[in-house]
C-alpha cells in the first residue's frame, strides 16, 4: 500500500509533453497517482508516460495514459471527459492546467492573431478543461483539486507580453471565482504563479533580457521544473485541504 501524497488518485495534466506539465506527471506519479498526460503533441505526451513517470501505474494499479488534446477545442475537451470515464470508470479528481503558449511582441506591433491564440490556449483552454472536469467531479459526487498555472507576469506585467500577461492575470481571477463556486462541492481551485523556470517556453526570451531578469531574483537562478511540480503535488493532495482560491508565487523571490 503506497503512502504517497496522492496515492490512488487519478490526475489529468494538460501540456504534459513538456516542461512543468511533464514534471508534474513525474512527481504526481512518484506520489502514487495514476496520470493522464494530455498534450497537443501526442508523441511528447507518450514520451512523458514512457520515460518520465515514476512507475508503470498508479498505486492502485490503474495504468497511466497519454492523450492528444488541444485545450482550446471544446469538442475535444468534452470527448476526453467521456473517454476518461470509459477507461477509468470515474473522473480525475486532480486536474493540472499547464498547457500554455507565448507569442511575444511589442504592444505596438502585436497582431490580433497573436493576441487571440494566446487567450484561446492560456485562458479559454484553462476555462474549458476546468469547467468540463469540475462538472464530471460534481456528477460523480467526488471532491477534487484543480491547479491552474498562471505566471508572475500576470501580476507584474512584462515587456513584449501584453497578450500573455493578460491571459495569466485572467487565470488568477478565474481560479478565484471558480474556487468560490466549487467550494460547496469540496473541489478546491488554486493558481500558481511561477517566475522564470528552466523549460522550453523561456528559450524564446533573449539571453540579455533573461540575465537582466535573473538580477532581480534573490535566489539568483532559474527555477527547476521539479521545484514547481512539488508545489503542484502539495496543492493536489489532502495536505492542502484548507487551501482554495489562493494564488501562490514560486519565483525564487522575484
Ligand atoms: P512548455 O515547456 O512549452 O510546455 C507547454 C506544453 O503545452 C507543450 O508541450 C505544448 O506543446 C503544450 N501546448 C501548447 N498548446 C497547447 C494546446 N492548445 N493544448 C494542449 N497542449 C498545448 O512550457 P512550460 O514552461 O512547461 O509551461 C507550462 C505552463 O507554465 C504554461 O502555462 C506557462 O505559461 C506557465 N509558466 C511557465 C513559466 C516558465 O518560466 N517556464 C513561468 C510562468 C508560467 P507544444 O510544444 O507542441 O506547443
Amino acid at each position: 500500500m503506497s503512502t504517497g501524497l496522492v496515492a490512488g488518485k487519478l490526475a489529468l495534466v494538460t501540456g504534459a509533453g513538456s516542461g512543468l506539465g511533464r514534471a508534474a506527471c513525474q512527481v504526481l506519479s512518484r506520489e502514487g497517482a495514476t496520470v493522464i498526460a494530455a498534450d497537443k503533441n501526442y508523441a511528447s505526451a507518450v514520451e512523458t508516460i514512457k520515460k518520465h513517470t515514476a512507475l508503470a501505474s498508479g498505486s492502485n494499479g490503474a495504468e497511466h495514459s497519454a492523450v492528444e488534446l488541444d485545450v482550446s477545442d471544446s469538442g475535444a475537451v468534452q470527448k476526453l471527459v467521456q473517454t476518461t470515464l470509459q477507461q477509468y470508470k470515474s473522473p480525475p479528481t486532480i486536474v493540472i492546467n499547464s498547457a500554455g503558449i507565448t507569442r511575444d511582441n511589442w504592444l505596438l506591433k502585436m497582431s490580433e492573431e497573436d493576441y487571440s491564440v494566446v487567450q484561446n490556449v492560456n485562458l479559454k483552454g484553462t476555462f474549458l478543461v476546468m469547467q468540463a472536469f469540475a462538472k464530471a467531479m460534481t456528477e460523480a459526487s467526488l471532491p477534487g483539486s484543480i491547479v491552474n498555472i498562471s505566471s508572475i507576469v500576470g501580476k507584474y506585467g512584462n515587456i513584449g507580453q501584453t497578450n500573455y500577461a493578460g491571459s495569466k492575470a485572467g487565470v488568477v481571477a478565474m481560479s478565484q471565482s471558480a474556487a468560490k463556486e466549487l467550494g460547496k462541492f469540496n473541489i478546491r481551485v488554486n493558481a500558481i504563479l511561477p517566475g522564470f523556470i528552466d523549460t522550453p517556453i523561456i528559450q524564446t526570451v533573449p539571453e540579455k533580457v533573461l540575465q537582466g531578469m535573473l538580477k532581480m531574483v534573490p535566489l539568483g537562478r532559474l527555477g527547476k521544473p521539479s521545484e514547481v511540480a512539488e508545489l503542484i503535488a502539495f496543492l493536489s493532495s489532502d495536505k492542502s485541504s484548507f487551501i482554495t482560491g489562493a494564488s501562490i508565487d514560486i519565483t525564487g523571490g522575484f
